[in-house]
Formats: structure tokens, C-alpha cells, sequence
């Protein structure tokens, strides 16, 4: 019996440093939940094909509606 040569390697999805969305208060979405602050600079780590992102902190206030 030969050993099945299937093997799958899962490939580590590469992952990138994105900054938040809000960042950019113009181009954002979501920019009514940036940082009273000001622009977001707060960075997540997502896939490559992801292009946009918002943090987890503005992710909450938005939940939040606060
Ligand atoms: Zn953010």
C-alpha cells in the first residue's frame, strides 16, 4: 500500500500590517467613530486581499454607538 501523497499543507495565510481606516477621515467609512482625538492610528493584522480595516477599538465604538 502506497501512502497517499495528498498531504495538505496548509499555507500560513500571509498576514500584512494594515492601519486602521480611520486613519484617513476622508476615505473612511466609518470615520464618525474615529478617536474624538482624531485619526485612528491603531494597526491590524489581516489577510492580504483585505484592503481596508477597522480596529477593534473603533469596531466597539461603533458597536457601541458611542
Ligand atoms: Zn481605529
Amino acid at each position: 500500500m502506497r501512502k497517499s501523497k495528498s498531504v495538505k499543507r496548509t499555507k500560513p495565510s500571509e498576514l500584512k500590517k494594515l492601519m486602521c481606516q480611520n486613519n484617513n477621515l476622508e476615505t473612511s467609512k466609518w470615520a464618525k467613530y474615529a478617536p474624538i482625538e482624531g485619526p485612528c492610528t491603531e494597526f491590524v493584522m489581516v489577510g492580504q486581499e483585505v484592503d481596508r480595516v477597522l480596529c477593534y477599538r473603533c469596531t466597539s465604538r461603533s458597536a457601541t454607538g458611542k
